[in-house]
C-alpha cells in the first residue's frame, strides 16, 4: 500500500477535548467511514468523495507531517477520520514510516471506531493511545 485517502490536508491544532486538552498536535484526517451516523459532525470525511476525498502518497504525507511538526516544535500526531482503521494497510505503512523518522520520537494517537480489525503490529510502543470514536449516539442511517 503506497497511498491513503485523506479528507483534509495535515494541519496543526490545539486539542480541544479529552485527556490531551490544550496540547498542540498535527492532525491527519483520513477519508472514509462505514457507520453513517445521522448527527456526524464530520460528514465531509465520508460524503461526496468526488469533492472531499484526496489521494496522497504515504511518503509525501509523512514528509508533510514531519515538516509541520518540525516547524511548530510539535511531536504529537493524531490520526482521525472518519474511521481510519478502514485503511489499515496504509495506516500501518504511515505508522512505520513515521517511526523510521523517529527524531524526535513521535507520539501517535489513533482515533477510530472499530477495534476488531486493528492490526496487531500497531499495538506497540509506536501507538501511544488508541482513542475510540464515541460519537455514535444515533442509529446509522438506513
Ligand atoms: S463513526 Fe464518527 S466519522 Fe463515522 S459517521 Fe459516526 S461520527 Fe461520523
Amino acid at each position: 500500500m503506497t497511498e491513503l485517502f485523506i479528507a483534509e490536508n495535515p494541519h496543526l491544532v490545539i486539542q480541544g477535548e479529552g485527556p490531551f486538552l490544550g496540547k498542540k498536535m498535527v492532525v491527519v484526517r483520513l477519508f472514509g467511514c462505514d457507520v453513517f451516523c445521522k448527527n456526524c459532525d464530520s460528514k465531509h470525511t465520508w460524503t461526496n468523495p468526488e469533492e472531499n476525498r484526496k489521494t496522497v502518497r504515504i511518503v509525501d504525507l509523512v514528509e508533510e507531517v514531519v515538516s509541520l511538526c518540525e516547524k511548530n516544535g510539535v511531536d504529537w500526531v493524531m490520526v482521525t477520520g472518519g474511521a481510519p482503521i478502514l485503511q489499515q494497510e496504509g495506516l500501518k505503512e504511515f505508522v512505520d514510516q513515521m517511526v523510521k523518522k523517529n527524531t524526535p520520537p513521535y507520539s501517535l494517537i489513533l482515533r477510530t471506531l472499530e477495534i476488531t480489525c486493528v492490526i496487531p503490529s500497531l499495538w506497540s510502543t509506536h501507538l501511544f493511545l488508541l482513542s475510540f470514536h464515541l460519537k455514535k449516539v444515533s442509529f446509522p442511517q438506513e
